[in-house]
């Protein structure tokens, strides 16, 4: 996955330069932060410079900042379970809990409420919650 959010919004980056976003599927299993913590991201992290060359084939001279994030990494900064991308809930399984709790007033919104995962789908799930409120 690949995305450049700068070309949209311009304030997202420094001027002159844009901001590159690219990620892929990575287990939780095995990851640890040892000796060899360091050389292991930038192991990981080869196969995406690889996909984004093929798109910015003179990256590795144009890159001034690079962060590699781990499963680790969302799992410390975001307090998600095992560095999850966001809750999986399987169609079988039901749908995402609603923004109703059993305590008076408390209400739940984010990626794991209704709809579900990702940035559109949490911002719903605030929508959600505002016209329950309305109502
Ligand atoms: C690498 C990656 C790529 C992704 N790519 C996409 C994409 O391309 N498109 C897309 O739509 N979605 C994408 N997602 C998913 C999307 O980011 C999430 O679904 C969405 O951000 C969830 O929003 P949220 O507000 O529910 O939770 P979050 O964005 O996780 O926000 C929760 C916040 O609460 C904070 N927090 C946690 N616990 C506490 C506490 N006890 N006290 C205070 N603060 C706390 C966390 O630090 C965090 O800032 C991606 C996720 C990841 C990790």
């Amino acid at each position: 996955m690949i995305s450049i959010p700068s070309v949209w919004d311009a304030n997202l980056a420094p001027r002159d330069h844009h901001v590159v976003h690219a990620y892929s599927l990575e287990p939780f299993q095995g990851w640890q932060r040892d000796d060899h913590y360091a050389a292991k991201k930038q192991a990981r992290a080869q196969p995406l410079y690889q996909a984004l060359a093929k798109v910015i084939p003179d990256l590795g001279e144009r890159v001034v900042l690079e962060l590699i994030g781990t499963p680790l990494t969302h799992a410390h900064y975001l307090r998600r379970h095992q560095g999850t991308y966001g809750p999986a809930i399987a169609a079988e399984q039901g749908l995402f809990p609603h923004c109703h709790t059993a305590i008076a007033n408390l209400y739940r919104v984010g990626d794991s409420t209704l709809p579900g995962i990702g940035v559109p789908a949490a911002a719903a799930s605030g929508i959600l919650c505002a016209n329950t409120l309305k109502n």
